[in-house]
């Protein structure tokens, strides 16, 4: 899966960094965590397309996690857009939806799989697509919000396309059948089983979502053992009692969040205007955690 910050900056967007959001991409859908004010440019910038975009999570009701979500649902309204969509977060979308629709601003042509919470202290699969699994959990903010976990599902090994010759399976259909799980007989009645082509299934890459959030066990709860985990990393240790006041987090602790976790990987985002040059959170956090990327909008990268 691929992984695309649309937005890096915290609170207001700059002219390099827009407001929080983030694509998770697999390869028929993908997954929108928050929805900052110009999210939809972002999305376009990014090549994304809407229509196939399956779920959007938000963490929490401050405006620039979900501002552009009234554009965004209504642009899908002006596409015709007829497949369901997935809407997870904080008690309060719905009154906010709700209000957008009896004002008219916002026309949905489709149906809103809405799911919010005021209290979620254990982690709980809240989404399930195709190709995904995402859970959250209560992070610990100025008020209620979210972090996210992203599981991608278990993928079939490999064929072994050697093996298959070796064996006497003939190129073509057949080799689609063993690919799928099933045996196969062959014209001299011998059989072949998927199993004996088959590699091991291999596990789903994951991937967790933390944004704003003070660090706290649940923040490395939600992020054991993933592949790549997103983290804010609004300030530096500098202001570390801002980041306690304001409910966020400094590069150093997104860091030790990481190790903690066993992450594989830190992105680390949602940088204070205070650093138009955020190259000292990259230092801070490479500090305690070697394998740490400075987010950047529209970069890719691949899990
Ligand atoms: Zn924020
Ligand atoms: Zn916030």
């Amino acid at each position: 899966m691929r992984v695309i910050p649309l937005g890096t900056s915290s609170g207001k967007p700059t002219l390099k960094r827009n407001v929080s959001a983030l694509a998770v991409a697999g390869e028929a859908e993908w997954l929108l965590f928050d929805c900052g004010e110009g999210t939809q440019m972002q999305i376009t910038r990014a090549g994304l397309s809407p229509s196939r975009l399956s779920a959007v999570f938000i963490t929490h009701l401050h405006g620039d996690h979900f501002n552009g979500l009234p554009g965004l649902l209504s642009t899908m309204g002006l596409d015709r857009r007829t497949r369901g969509l997935g809407l997870t977060g904080p008690q309060g979308i719905r009154e906010y939806l709700d209000m957008l629709e009896r004002l008219r601003v916002a026309f949905l042509t489709y149906p809103v799989e809405l799911r919010q919470f005021n209290s979620l202290a254990e982690s709980t699969v809240v989404y399930e697509t195709a190709e995904y699994s995402v859970s959250a959990l209560a992070l610990d903010h100025r008020l209620f919000a979210l972090g996210y976990r992203i599981d991608e599902r278990p993928r079939p090994g490999r064929f072994n396309v050697e093996q298959a010759r070796k064996l006497g399976v003939p190129e073509g259909p057949l080799w689609g059948r063993l690919q799928s799980g099933e045996d196969v007989r062959l014209i001299d009645d011998s059989v072949v089983r998927s199993s004996d082509v088959m590699g091991a299934e291999r596990p789903g890459k994951s991937v967790a979502y933390c944004l704003d959030t003070r660090p706290c066990a649940m923040a490395v709860e939600l992020a054991r053992n993933v592949d790549l985990l997103i983290h804010e990393a609004t300030y530096t240790e500098e202001f570390a009692s801002e980041a306690q006041q304001y409910g966020h987090s400094t590069a150093a602790q997104a860091a030790r969040t990481a190790r903690d976790a066993g992450a594989r990987r830190l992105l680390i985002t949602h940088f204070s205007t205070r650093f138009p040059d955020p190259t000292p959170l990259l230092q801070e956090a490479r500090a305690i955690f070697p394998d740490t990327i400075l987010a950047e909008d529209l970069m890719e990268i691949e899990v």
